[in-house]
């Protein structure tokens, strides 16, 4: 099988910006890229003045399979990460059940065989994701796992967080850290601050979120093992992983696009769509995210896409965490750090494919010969307004609804055949 994309510019984020290239596909690896290139028997894509990009990768999604899956499954996920240029995910071990097994793990990867976008399990780090027991993690390696993380729960103690990063190490897992100290958290529900003062809930404390980066990043420093943060909100988390890289430190981290782009303000509203664990914070916070983004703090940028389902979001107070994001990220971070000068486009790809790639130590993050024909076109200039209704994912609970992107993914690539084309 052959496809031939013709005419796009290419963005890598190891080469730089390549313009007027044709990239023949073959077998779902990049055969050939040249100003030219016969046609031959390949399909065509024609996607003169595209921009070509390593397909992306988001190191952090919830597909909710198996349990939960009203609120998503494998295939409905894959096809969302499809419609917004995302060719692999990491999926997080809070299913139901849990990921906690080898059996589970095989039957994810089975399930993705034929999904539109590559799976990589994260295992979880204790059974059940109860924070007692830790799960076996050379039998979940062996069955596929890439990390492991217990997300949506901090591991409750330091004691068993130092042992799993050095078994992880051991087994070559990635520790993703949930990093919350629920004892900080009292029922919180939004930030702590004045929107949850003038709506009289119970707000969550910086503290929760950094009391708990701090613990890591010491673990990490005292033992010289590797840990990488989830889903980084506030500036003093940010401060802490800065300091912590200036020392050596081997912490990565990862923000997602509503801590670069939205501020708990919008919470007045009492719409539990912009209701998520972290909080939305203040613009003090958006703009640290930004700086960290900028001097490097922050390595990567993925999605947290948590689907629920309208009825588990019509009540503001009780509505569980989480937001979709699939199907907005490019154009979220086009929107709101590449079109204002933050950062280049091609630093916007490295966070969000090469960077993942590496932390997960999984193939992928660069358009070159020999690279796995993972691709997606889009353009910076189109502009379109995010309808909760049109997103491919099963569930609506977008924190951008009715709000305007810049920055459309045309086609998207996935391991050489064409999984996703606007208006198709
Ligand atoms: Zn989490
Ligand atoms: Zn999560």
């Amino acid at each position: 099988m052959k496809l031939l994309v013709r005419g796009v510019t290419v963005v890598d984020p190891a080469t730089g910006i390549r313009p007027h290239t044709d990239i023949l596909i073959e077998d779902g690896v990049i055969a050939e890229m040249a100003d030219f290139l016969p046609s031959g028997d390949a399909q065509i894509l024609q996607a003169d003045g595209w921009l070509c990009a390593p397909g992306l990768v988001d190191m952090h999604v919830h597909l909710r399979d198996p349990g939960q899956t009203y609120k998503e499954d494998i295939y409905s996920g894959c096809r969302a990460a499809a419609a917004g240029g995302v060719t692999a995910v990491a999926c997080m071990p809070n299913t139901t059940p849990a990921a906690d097994s080898p059996a589970i793990i095989r039957e994810i990867l089975q399930k993705a065989e034929t999904a539109d976008a590559r799976v990589y399990p994260v295992a979880a780090i204790t059974k059940g994701l109860a924070g007692e027991e830790q799960t076996d993690f050379a039998a979940l390696k062996a069955a596929g796992a890439v990390a492991v993380s217990d997300d949506g729960r901090p591991v409750p103690t330091a004691g068993m967080m130092q042992r799993a990063m050095l078994d992880a190490r051991l087994e070559g897992l990635s520790v993703l850290s949930h990093s919350e100290d629920l004892s900080l958290v009292r029922g919180g529900i939004i930030n702590a601050g004045e929107t949850a003062q003038k709506l009289g809930v119970r707000g969550i404390s910086r503290a929760a979120e950094e009391v708990a980066v701090a613990r890591e990043v010491a673990i990490a420093g005292a033992e010289n093992l590797p840990i990488h943060i989830c889903h980084v909100s506030t500036a003093g988390s940010v401060a802490i992983i800065r300091d912590a890289k200036r020392r050596g430190v081997p912490v990565t981290c990862e923000t997602a696009p509503h801590y670069f782009s939205l501020t708990d303000d919008l919470l007045v509203t009492r719409d539990a769509n912009y209701r998520m664990n972290p909080p939305l914070r203040t613009a003090a916070d958006v703009a640290a995210i930004i700086e960290g983004i900028k001097d490097g703090t922050i390595d990567a940028i993925a999605t947290d896409h948590a689907p629920h389902s309208a009825e588990d979001k019509a009540d503001f107070e009780t509505a569980p965490n989480g937001v979709v994001g699939l199907e907005t990220s490019l154009s979220a971070g086009i929107t709101w750090l590449v079109n204002p000068g933050h950062i280049t486009l091609k630093k916007l790809i490295e966070l969000m494919s090469a960077n993942p790639t590496a932390i997960l130590g999984v193939p992928g993050g660069s358009v070159a010969v020999g690279q796995p024909a993972d691709l997606v076109l889009f353009d910076t200039d189109t502009a379109w307004t995010v309808e909760p209704d049109k997103l491919v994912s099963k569930s609506k609970n977008t924190p951008y609804a009715g709000k305007r992107l810049t920055g459309r993914v045309m086609a998207t690539v996935c391991r050489g055949k064409i999984v996703y084309e606007l208006g198709e």
